[in-house]
């Protein structure tokens, strides 16, 4: 890797400075933006693990709650090397205008430990979550901040918490988090539903730009959870998806990649890369491909200064949260690129957590059919209320999803009002 100054973006100042734009285009007075701006909460632990070794690690977690306003704290929890503090409380901001974009009744937390995943067995990754759950239980319960997976966390993951919990609550406790698996209250569907709204948003985007599913183009960073699937919704739909990728590297077809193939072939070889039949290629030639829609489906800070003006693609589809940085943001503008935000975009993940809690509290399962069908409208409703807002307000497609979180977030603050 040659060594580029690349400055990182810090991912709270994104937020804050996002935060800003929206409320001086709502004309937001500064009592409510002192009160719904900051977090509400945060916690820093320390998790000791023993590790299969003998010795004993200790980590670092955190969980946040950024706003309660319009309901308990809601949002996952992130496992990796890089996590931090700030980009913890960037995430939790970001869930609280989230879920108020798609109106569910939720304010916004998030939480992390600083780890490598991937080098821990599932016994150390057992005891660390178990350990971190146990540290972090005072602030989460199914009345109050609900945890959820995020980059590197699982179902299993999710489960091993509602075990700890209910463990110490000496009953079971299955709306304590979500994206469980099925047979412990979870939802069918939650799997798929961060894709799945990434799908709906994008084709609501298609139709306003005209650009028909049938043999469109895709471009997909990151094969995970979010992107994995995209792509093979796209795939199903009839689009071509050219390119994906992961962490170890960027694979391309000019015909349109054999997505369920790429799928059975990152399970066998635990990567999308060596896929035989396409061609390798780096990281940024996979960003500037000549493609109708780029999803970047990864982490912060991938669509930055230094590669906007390389971007070819007509949309621009947010399934990562943060994925484009504000100075980015303004090229892609300039240029016309139409860009469906991460609090918009990747919404379905959190809105399919919401009917699995509603789930949950009711002790009453839904088919698939019907969570499916209850992510569209929502979906396609909260795709339109952006889009009014874009085009009655000429603002672009990112300022008004945070002025529909933000406002919604104000009007609940406002008649809450101020205790004591
Ligand atoms: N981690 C996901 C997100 O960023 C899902 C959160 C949830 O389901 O609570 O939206």
């Amino acid at each position: 890797m040659p060594a580029t100054a690349k400055v990182e973006m810090n991912a709270y100042a994104v937020a804050l400075e996002n935060f800003d734009l929206a409320a001086n285009a709502l004309e937001l007075e500064e009592n409510v933006r002192a009160m719904i701006k900051y977090p509400e909460r945060e916690l820093t632990v320390s998790v000791p693990v023993r590790m299969d070794d003998g010795k004993i690690v200790r980590f670092e977690g955190y969980r946040v709650q950024h706003s309660t306003q319009r309901g308990p704290a809601k949002g996952g929890i992130r496992y990796h090397p890089n996590v931090t503090r700030d980009e913890v409380k960037a995430l939790a901001t970001w869930m609280t205008w989230k879920c108020a974009v798609v109106n569910i009744p939720y304010g916004g937390g998030k939480g992390g430990i600083t780890c490598n995943p991937k080098s821990m067995s599932m016994g150390e990754l057992e005891r660390m979550t178990r350990r971190y759950a146990s540290a972090i239980l005072p602030l989460i319960g199914p009345e109050k901040d609900i945890p959820a997976p995020d980059v590197y966390t699982t179902p299993q993951i999710m489960a091993w918490i509602m075990d700890t919990y209910s463990m110490m609550k000496g009953y079971p406790v299955m709306g304590v988090v979500t994206g469980k698996p099925i047979s412990l209250g979870g939802s069918l569907g939650r799997n798929e539903a961060t894709a799945r709204g990434c799908y709906y948003t994008t084709r609501g985007a298609m139709e306003q730009l005209k650009i028909p599913m049938k043999g469109a183009t895709v471009a997909v960073q990151g094969f995970g959870n979010a992107g994995g699937i995209a792509a093979q919704l796209f795939h199903e739909a009839g689009a071509k998806v050219l390119a994906c990728s992961d962490t170890k590297g960027c694979i391309h077809s000019s015909r349109g990649l054999d997505i369920p193939a790429v799928m059975k072939f990152k399970e066998v070889t635990g990567s999308v890369v060596g896929f035989p039949g396409a061609d390798s290629i780096r990281p940024d030639e996979l960003l500037a491909l000549q493609v109708d829609v780029l999803i970047p489906a990864a982490l912060e800070n991938a669509i930055t200064e230094e590669n906007a003006g390389a971007v070819k693609a007509k949309i621009i589809s947010e399934a990562a949260n943060g994925p484009v940085t504000p100075e980015a943001d303004r090229m892609l503008d300039k240029k016309g690129v139409f860009l469906i935000p991460d609090i918009l975009c990747n919404a379905g993940g959190v809105t399919v957590s919401y009917f699995e809690w509603v789930q949950d509290e009711n002790h009453l399962f839904w088919d698939e059919n019907d969570v499916n069908a209850k992510l569209e409208k929502i979906m396609v409703r909260s795709f339109n209320d952006v889009l009014k807002i874009h085009l009655d307000k000429k603002v672009n497609m990112r300022l008004a999803a945070n002025m529909l979180g933000v406002g919604r977030v104000a009007d609940a603050c406002r008649i809450r009002g101020l205790y004591p």
